[in-house]
């Protein structure tokens, strides 16, 4: 066959893959499965896919009459809520962006990403009211302020002109509109990183990249999302689109259950049991508050049975308690803002059934496969691949069709240049990957410590440290040393309660770890700086330990 013939083309239907098609999907053979939300009013609201979609139609509508474009970005500060599904749903779908916004960040940062997306309007919770009362002013782009609410919540005197009621919004529109067919790389939504360092940088997802990342979270492999299932994202909505699940929870036909603001220990419990969740999802920080608030009280989950747990690695003694003491499966994920943010998700293959229970562990706490649609490899400082021997680490890099090519340029146009090497996304983070393919996160880049040249995996000795019952948290920075350029120092905040000296924290190192890795000292503090998305700060942690001197 030559090049120059023509490839015989398939004779399939060509349809685009749109954000509507799913709640369309979902409406039409799906309808009855319910949404219940937990509304920071204070009550608790349910209602049917097929309600939602109609409502959505309904925002589509209000959207229209406020002159929304397509490619137009709309912002939301906003819980896990059904005002916020509608939201997702009518923003892509009439083809404008949905710009969700992390509430937790300074109000210095989200008025800069508000005013860098260009925001038309902006829909907020009640809770963040004075929020947007603070920020209003320096956000000219901002045409309406939108509160998703009732008239009855309407605040009486606001010093926001353009203050605008949700249902009020919503009863006059009419349910009389056709969800649009457009082209599929079209922008659907737009997710800044958290920024530790500079600006926060914008993630533009598409329809396309969104409807696959959807699909393929929801595999078996992955997610394994199903009809059967109770779903409740306790992972925010406002950050990275609470890992797809708004999505794949509706093309699965699941029931989806929305926290809203009380995130405790308790109010997570009783919502549950309530509502008989099966499946959850969110970051190691959740759990342990989750999870101590079960043991404390002496209870059990009645329905609960898997979970995924990412966004930070996930401390063995939490994954063991969770399995071992409470039935619940853990998947162990890991992803970022720029990969939609699926990567990777643990589970066993058909030859590790019969492995001893610790050797399944030891597989079970690695971040896991990659999904397909994710191509990965890790390489050397000078990009040459590294081999994967489950030992070498190296910088992990990643391809595919639901990761960023580049940033979003906003009113600047500046997109901070070409952010793929050879056409792959370096992660910043550092891995190994073994021959079954199995990747293990050791280190973020930036946190890598170098002692003597060789490096050194924190995040190992984190878990070791967790794995101490006096231990409540533990983050493992490195410090300067005359000799070895850096050292590994062991910042602990112990249990309340709990007494721990440093001999007897190092003392629990002994035989867990290479000599080379073990800490010079180990430091107590009553809490370590934690950022937007409630992940341990170590820059911060750094900055605080500039003028720290090892002992000797
Ligand atoms: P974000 O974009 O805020 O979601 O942060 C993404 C970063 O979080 C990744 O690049 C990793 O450094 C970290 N991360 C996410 N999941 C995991 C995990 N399971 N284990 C270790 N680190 C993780």
């Amino acid at each position: 066959m030559t090049n120059l013939q023509p490839p015989l083309m398939g004779a399939m239907m060509d349809q685009p893959l749109l954000i509507s098609s799913i709640i369309r999907f979902a409406a039409r053979h799906y309808g009855g499965s319910e949404i219940v939300s937990r509304r920071v009013e204070g009550d608790m609201h349910r209602y049917t896919v097929r309600d939602c979609e109609a409502r959505a139609r309904r925002l589509a509508n209000v959207l229209r009459a406020q002159q929304v474009a397509p490619g137009e970005r709309v912002g939301t500060l906003a819980w896990n809520g059904y005002r916020h599904m509608e939201l997702y749903y009518a923003v892509s779908g009439s083809g404008a962006v949905l710009h969700t916004i992390n509430p937790r960040l300074h109000p210095d940062q989200i008025a800069y990403i508000v005013n860098h997306a260009e925001d038309q309007l902006l829909f907020f919770d009640l809770t963040f009211l004075p929020l947007v009362e603070a920020i209003a002013p320096r956000c000219p782009t901002v045409k309406a302020f939108v509160l998703m609410s009732d008239r009855a919540h309407m605040p009486a005197a606001s010093n926001s002109a353009n203050l605008l009621c949700y249902e009020d919004l919503i009863d006059a529109a009419s349910t009389d509109y056709a969800w649009p067919e457009f082209d599929e790389h079209a922008a659907a939504s737009l997710c800044y990183t958290s920024g530790t360092t500079g600006n926060p940088k914008g993630a533009l997802y598409s329809h396309r990249s969104t409807v696959l990342h959807a699909y393929a979270s929801a595999m078996p492999n992955a997610l394994n999302v199903g009809a059967a299932d109770v779903v409740l994202p306790v992972v925010p909505m406002f950050h990275v689109n609470a890992w797809g699940l708004p999505y794949s929870v509706l093309l699965a036909g699941a029931k989806l259950v929305l926290p809203g603001a009380a995130l405790d220990g308790k109010s997570l419990y009783e919502l549950f049991e309530a509502e008989g969740v099966t499946f959850s999802a969110g970051v190691p920080t959740v759990w342990l508050g989750l999870v101590n608030y079960v043991l404390q009280n002496g209870l059990a989950f009645s329905t609960f049975r898997r979970t995924v747990i990412g966004g930070a690695a996930c401390p063995p003694a939490l994954m063991d308690t969770l399995i071992d003491r409470l039935g619940v499966k853990v998947i162990h994920a890991w992803g970022m803002t720029e990969m939609s943010p699926l990567g990777t998700t643990g589970g066993l293959l058909a030859k590790h059934r019969d492995l001893p229970v610790e050797s399944q562990r030891a597989i079970l706490r690695k971040q896991g496969h990659a999904i397909f649609g994710v191509d990965m490899k890790i390489v050397d400082d000078g990009g040459c691949e590294l081999p994967w021997d489950g030992r070498t680490f190296g910088h992990l890099l990643v391809r595919g069709p639901w990761i960023v090519s580049r940033y979003f340029g906003g009113n600047s146009g500046d997109e901070g240049g070409d952010v793929l090497q050879d056409g792959w996304f370096p992660t910043g983070d550092v891995a190994t990957i073994d021959a079954d393919g199995f990747m293990q996160i050791t280190d973020r880049s930036k946190d890598v410590i170098k002692s003597g040249g060789e490096w050194i995996g924190s995040i190992d000795i984190e878990n070791i440290a967790m794995a101490h019952p006096a231990v409540l948290q533990a983050a493992c920075i490195g410090v300067h040393h005359p000799k070895w350029d850096e050292r590994p120092v062991l910042v602990v905040v112990r249990r309340p309660g709990a007494s721990l000296t440093r001999e007897e924290m190092l003392r629990f190192f002994d035989g867990r770890i290479a000599k080379f890795w073990m800490p010079d000292d180990v430091v107590f503090v009553d809490a370590l700086p934690t950022g937007a998305t409630g992940k341990i700060q170590k820059n911060r942690l750094r900055e605080q330990f500039r003028d720290y001197r090892l002992p000797g």
